[in-house]
């Protein structure tokens, strides 16, 4: 899961880091307003992407006039990044805070360390909005210190990253404390990346968090109601939020085939299939072996409320789960919905005939298959508009 800036400073606060006053404003007056407290200062909007200073979502501002100006111009603007894909994501809150002067800007941030189990400390003396490209000319001038995230962060851990980065002395200690926080902030909030780009330092010789991104493990959200709270749901994809509130695994993709699977694994090698017969999955659904009737049919909503999908193919190797449930839940979200697009279905495993008489005498145009690869080459033909007899 992901959160805004505003929100990540707030929590990067809350442990003690060095964040820039802020006050957050969804119209230009209340940009106004907020710029006859902080002035300068800069205006940035806040939507789920980096990247946003090089696509105009970073504006400096001297007086409030200016600001409400700027506000207007930016809040309802689609704001296109890196980061975005071509369709944008629309600004509707802005952060106003101080402008700073800076001096120098670093990169910092812990992620996750899949190889050793752990963290991982990743920093630079290059940091800022060229960061992605210091990393690929200029592959030495990261730097990157494993932590054990059982033992947590030492000191000599610190004090080798710090050097690394030619952080001068008189900003070490409090280099140090931001580190810690940051390494605090990850493992009680079971976060995937905290991320500061640019950390600076500042003309007066403190250093600030200028930047911060958080983001959170979605498996372990059950144990952060708090976290759950910062979700901004207009940021994230329709379908993917209304798959997780059925605790369907949903990712979206931008093919035309909706797949519809009992298994992660079976959903990935479905995708390969459809792609092998020159298709294009439309998602990537795993709906777990012990789904429902019911948790079926708000899957095949889901997949049916996408334009684009011109074929559905459900693949279901029966184990815990019973073809004849899934048959039912097939037959049910059918009816609801007059099935628009063409369906095939591919059943295999306990009580697989039971099932197949299910859809055989539900009277609806199913496309039976008789194994994996025959759907999957089905499937792309009516999604092509093609027969398949
Ligand atoms: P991002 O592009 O989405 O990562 O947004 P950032 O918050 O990192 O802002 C982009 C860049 O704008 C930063 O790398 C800074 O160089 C610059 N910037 C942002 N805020 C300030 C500020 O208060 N003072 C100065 N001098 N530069 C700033
Ligand atoms: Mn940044």
């Amino acid at each position: 899961m992901k959160i805004h800036e505003y929100q990540a400073k707030a929590l990067l606060k809350e442990y003690g880091a060095p964040v820039p006053e802020g006050i957050l404003c969804v119209t230009p007056q209340e940009a106004k307003a907020a710029a006859e407290t902080i002035c300068p200062c800069v205006l940035k909007a806040q939507i789920h992407s980096g990247a946003r200073g090089k696509a105009g979502g970073v504006k400096f501002a001297r007086t409030a006039e200016e600001a409400a100006s700027l506000a207007e111009r930016m809040l309802g603007m689609t704001l296109i990044t890196r980061q975005t894909g071509p369709e944008g994501r629309t600004v509707r809150k802005i952060l106003v805070t101080e402008a700073v002067n800076v001096k120098k800007e670093y990169y910092l941030s812990v992620a996750g360390d899949s190889q050793n189990a752990g963290l991982m400390i990743i920093g630079s003396s290059e940091g800022g909005t060229e960061i992605e490209e210091t990393a690929k000319e200029h592959p030495e001038a990261i730097v990157q210190i494993p932590v054990s995230a059982v033992e947590g962060l030492k000191q000599y851990e610190m004090i080798e990253t710090a050097g690394r980065m030619c952080i001068p002395a008189h900003l070490r200690k409090s280099f140090y404390a931001l580190l810690s926080a940051m390494v605090k902030l990850y493992l009680d909030k079971d976060c995937s990346l905290v991320e500061i780009n640019p950390l600076v330092e500042t003309e007066e010789g403190t250093l600030l968090c200028l930047d911060a991104k958080v983001n959170f493990d979605d498996n372990a959200l059950f144990r952060h109601p708090d976290v759950t709270a910062l979700r901004d749901i207009a940021e994230e994809d329709e379908k993917e939020y209304e798959a997780s509130r059925y605790d369907l695994n949903y990712v979206s993709l931008d093919g035309n085939i909706g797949c519809l699977v009992n298994g992660a694994g079976l959903a990935m090698a479905t995708m390969d299939i459809i792609q092998k017969f020159g298709g294009s999955p439309s998602n990537f659904l795993d709906v777990g072996g012990s789904a429902t009737a019911e948790k079926v049919a708000a899957a095949f909503r889901i997949l049916l409320s996408n334009p684009s999908v011109k074929a559905i193919f459900i693949n279901i190797f029966g184990g815990i789960m019973k073809c004849d449930i899934i048959a039912e839940g097939v037959v049910a979200a059918a009816k609801e919905t007059g099935l628009p697009v063409p369906l095939v279905v591919r059943l295999e495993g306990t009580n697989v005939e039971k099932g197949r008489e299910i859809l055989r005498a539900s009277g609806m145009n199913i496309t039976a298959a008789s194994d994996m690869a025959d759907g999957a080459h089905k499937a792309v033909l009516l999604a092509n508009g093609g027969e398949t007899a």
